[in-house]
């Protein structure tokens, strides 16, 4: 294909094509690439202008001279798109989007979402709070998790939330016992776990028996005749949430499947469901992984919904944020071995955990482009400064790099800064979320003082 074409129907630039597309003084063209002969689109939002990496119209060399680096940058035109992508399919069928909050819950980015009017999945009494001072709703939240606390059912009770998704019968009996003091009656759905191997990775796979997740499908049935007892439990939702990072359709519209038996044996005592919660779990593109988009997925399940009265929610969280948002590190030093040779940057894994904890393969880009030289690009592993072996971001990656030079680490915007932590008295990375020309910092970056402010010597 020759190259412009290319530019014009892909996405954003690895280094080797736009050299070649500088040459053909394509400099503005902004949308292309090829990595090892695979051609992809990641991140329609994040492209070179004038040799430079952009969010949107803001080159983020910009931001990393104002923000400093390491930082985390979003595109609220990427939210917005990514999340309209649901809401287009969805058109015409009775449905309500909830954003999986823990996928990224900083309240600036909540907040483009609930102006789209997007409703939130939560899983603790302190996402709700994030919600509600992003301008969400409390009557479009979904309370999920196995582990909801008295308090945190109280607040949730307190505030109406939608529907509590409930995992065990304990907790059935807790929130009813709670509801019952409070003289109210609390909105539920059961979380079926259907035993369904979504095919992902084991630590974010959570469909199977051996998850901790979830009421076990053959039980479901008579754990919801149970409940229908309790006074202060009104049963509304059947629920399932079966992984994460998933690449096909097929296991959504088994777990649908599934549900949809329980749903109609309900009905056939009497029990009558109004909602069915498909959960979240839709995959991304992080490299040249092929991927159903969300309209492919919810044509397919919608045609399971075809005559019946049913709310269908969907709980995206990744496939709505993740290709949202880059992570910004600059290069501290080369160095250069006999096996290997490392980029040291200034970001680790306590900043973006991915590539450590799930082996995650994430893109690293150049912010720059370096003026077409002859290619000297050079294969590193893009390792942070902390006192682990598992502290990389990416191995074996041919950048064309010096000292000083920023590096983009692409389709961030979801798992990562909210899985972030001070290890090594590390300060966490300020968030930017980036508007057409305008930046706003949505979080601050950490300083030793606020990170120390909580600890104290002891009084002997
Ligand atoms: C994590 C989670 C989601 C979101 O999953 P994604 O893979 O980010 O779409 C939705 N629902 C529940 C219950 C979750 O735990």
């Amino acid at each position: 294909m020759h190259p412009l074409d290319a530019a014009k129907r892909d996405s954003y630039c690895d280094q080797r094509t736009l050299l070649s597309l500088i040459k053909l003084s394509l400099d503005s063209v902004s949308k292309l690439i090829e990595v090892d002969g695979t051609q992809f689109t990641l991140m329609k939002h994040f492209n070179y202008i004038s040799g430079e990496l952009c969010a949107e119209q803001v080159p983020l060399t910009e931001i990393a001279t104002k923000y400093g680096t390491p930082s985390f940058v979003y595109s609220r035109a990427a939210l917005e798109e990514n999340y309209k992508a649901y809401e287009k399919s969805l058109a015409g069928c009775k449905s309500q989007i909830c954003f999986a909050v823990k996928a990224n819950s900083n309240i600036g980015v909540l907040n483009v979402l609930a102006r789209l009017g997007a409703g939130f999945d939560i899983v603790s009494g302190g996402e709700l709070n994030r919600v509600i001072r992003a301008g969400g709703q409390p009557s479009n939240v979904i309370f999920s998790g196995l582990g909801k606390t008295a308090q945190e059912i109280r607040y949730a009770l307190d505030l109406q939330i939608k529907c509590f998704n409930v995992e065990s019968p304990a907790e059935l009996d807790r929130i009813d016992k709670i509801a019952g003091e409070m003289d109210v009656i609390a909105p539920v759905s059961l979380r079926i776990n259907p035993d369904i191997d979504a095919g992902t990775h084991p630590y974010i796979s959570t469909g199977l028996r051996d998850n901790k997740f979830g009421i076990e499908s053959q039980k479901a049935y008579e754990i919801y005749k149970s409940a229908s007892a309790l006074r202060n439990i009104n049963l509304i939702g059947v629920d399932c949430h079966i992984g994460s990072q998933i690449t096909s359709i097929a296991p959504f519209l088994d777990s649908i499947d599934l549900m949809l038996e329980i749903v109609d044996n309900l009905t056939e005592s009497g029990v009558n469901i109004s909602h069915l919660d498909i959960g979240g779990g839709l995959g991304v593109r992080y490299g040249s992984e092929s991927i159903p988009s969300p309209e492919e997925l919810l044509n397919a399940v919608m045609q399971r919904f075809v005559d019946r009265d049913l709310t269908l929610i969907v709980e995206p969280g990744r496939s709505i944020a993740a290709n949202a948002g880059i992570f910004l590190t600059r290069v501290e030093y080369l160095k250069f071995g006999t096996e290997k040779n490392f980029a040291v940057v200034d970001g680790a894994m306590n900043d973006l955990i991915r590539p450590a904890l799930y082996g995650a393969w994430q893109k690293i880009v150049s912010v720059a482009l370096k003026s077409p030289t002859p290619s000297r690009s050079t294969r590193f592993d893009v390792v942070g400064p902390i006192c682990e072996s598992s502290d990389f971001l990416g191995k074996d990656r041919d950048l064309m790099i010096d000292e000083g030079d920023l590096l983009a680490v692409m389709s961030a915007g979801a798992y990562g800064f909210v899985m972030s932590s001070n290890y090594n008295t590390r300060p966490r990375s300020p968030e930017v979320l980036v508007d057409d020309t305008e930046v706003y910092l949505v979080r601050k970056r950490e300083d030793i003082d606020t990170l120390l402010q909580l600890e104290d010597l002891p009084s002997f």
